[in-house]
C-alpha cells in the first residue's frame, strides 16, 4: 500500500515570519491528519523558522533545492549536510522551474540526487514535458529520457527512498490541470519504467505526485486514479485553507 503524499512547494514566497504564521494555521488544520503525509517546502531561509514552528506536528519539511557537493567554493548553494543539520527531510530536485530558468539538466538531477540521498534526505524527483512536447507527441520520449538520466545508476534500495512528481510544464501556475486521465496515463508509464529499470516491488512502492494546478476541486478525481499517489502543489500551497483542503479530499483513498 502507498501512502498519499501531498508536498507544498511555496516557490519565492513568504519571509520567514509568514512561514511561521502559514504552518501555525496548517497546524490547526492537519494535527490530526496522520492518514496522509503533508509536506511543507518553504524557501531556504525560512527552513529553520520552518522547523520550530512544526515541531511534532506530523507535518513535513521540504527544500526547494540542494547542491551536490558537501561543502567548498561554491558561492550561493547549499548542501545535504545543511538541510540534514536543520532537520529537513524531504527536497524536491529537478523541478521544471530549476530546469526553465536555471540550467537544470538531467545530469544535474542526477548528481543532486545522490547527494540527497548520501545525507538521508527524501528526494522528491520532478519530471514533466513542455506543451510543445505533448503537441509533437513526445510525452513519452520526454519523461523516459528525464527518467533514465535522473535516475541513472541508482541502485533499487536507492530507488525505493525517492519519490517522483510528473509535472507537466503546461499545467503548473496555468490553472490549466491536465485531466486525470491524461495523467494516469503518464503516471503508468512512468511505473511500468522503474519496473523495467529497477523492478516491480520497487515500481509498486514508488509514490508519484501529480503536480500542476492541482485544488481542492480537482483533488479528489486526481488522487482516484491508481497510479497517481499525491500532489505537489504551487499556488495553492500558499494559503492554509486551501492547502489543507486538499490534505482533506484526499483521505479516505486508497492505493
Ligand atoms: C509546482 O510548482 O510544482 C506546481 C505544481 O505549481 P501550481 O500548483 O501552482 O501549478
Amino acid at each position: 500500500m502507498r501512502k498519499i503524499i501531498i508536498a507544498g512547494n511555496w516557490k519565492l514566497n513568504k519571509t520567514a515570519k509568514e512561514t511561521t504564521e502559514l504552518i501555525n494555521l496548517l497546524k490547526r488544520d492537519l494535527s490530526d491528519i496522520s492518514e496522509v503525509d503533508s509536506v511543507v517546502c518553504p524557501t531556504f531561509i525560512a527552513l529553520a523558522d520552518a522547523r520550530d514552528a512544526l515541531d511534532e506536528s506530523g507535518i513535513g519539511l521540504g527544500a526547494q533545492n540542494i547542491y551536490w557537493e558537501d561543502s567548498g567554493a561554491f558561492t550561493g548553494e547549499i548542501s545535504g549536510p545543511m538541510l540534514k543539520d536543520l532537520g529537513v527531510q524531504y527536497v524536491i530536485i529537478g523541478h521544471s522551474e530549476r530546469r526553465q530558468f536555471f540550467g537544470e539538466t538531467d545530469e544535474t538531477v542526477n548528481k543532486r540526487i545522490k547527494a540527497a540521498l548520501k545525507s538521508d534526505l527524501l528526494p522528491i524527483v520532478c519530471v514533466g514535458e513542455m506543451l510543445e512536447e505533448r503537441e509533437a507527441d513526445k510525452t513519452f520520449d520526454v519523461i523516459k529520457a528525464q527518467c533514465q538520466g535522473g535516475l541513472k545508476d541508482l541502485t533499487a534500495e536507492e530507488m525505493g527512498k525517492i519519490i517522483i512528481a510528473y509535472e507537466p510544464v503546461w499545467a503548473i501556475g496555468t490553472g490549466k490541470t491536465a485531466t486525470p486521465d491524461q495523467a494516469q496515463e503518464v503516471h503508468r508509464f512512468i511505473r511500468d519504467l522503474l519496473a523495467e529499470m529497477f523492478n516491480g516491488e520497487i515500481a509498486g512502492a514508488t509514490r508519484i505526485q501529480y503536480g500542476g494546478s492541482v485544488k481542492s476541486e480537482n483533488t479528489k478525481e486526481l488522487m482516484g486514479q491508481p497510479d497517481i499517489d499525491g500532489a505537489l502543489v504551487g499556488g495553492a500551497s500558499l494559503k492554509a485553507d486551501s492547502f489543507a483542503a486538499i490534505v482533506k479530499n484526499s483521505c479516505g483513498i486508497e492505493k
